[in-house]
């Protein structure tokens, strides 16, 4: 098994938890500059990893909850045509 080495994260681990949705959370808070918000979409929205694995560590987050992603609807799920 390859382990990665991510002391940084650390402060996120044992830290003190919030019950609460980070992703609602972050969206609520109407300051993308502060909430690491890259892009909002109609659908999904950008944000960048507070606690990243790597340089860069994006996510795309869709507006619904679901536990998978075969629990998104269509819109969600299907990827934009050019
Ligand atoms: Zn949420």
């Amino acid at each position: 098994m390859q382990r990665l080495w991510t002391p940084w994260r650390m402060q996120y681990i044992a830290g003190e938890k919030n019950h609460e949705c980070i992703f609602c959370s972050a969206l609520s808070q109407q300051n993308d500059r502060e909430t690491f918000i890259v892009s909002r979409g109609e659908h999904c929205f950008v944000i960048l990893n507070k606690y990243p694995y790597n340089n860069g560590h994006l996510m795309v987050v869709p507006y619904a909850h679901t536990a998978d992603l075969s629990s998104l609807g269509r819109s969600e799920a299907r990827r934009r045509q050019r």
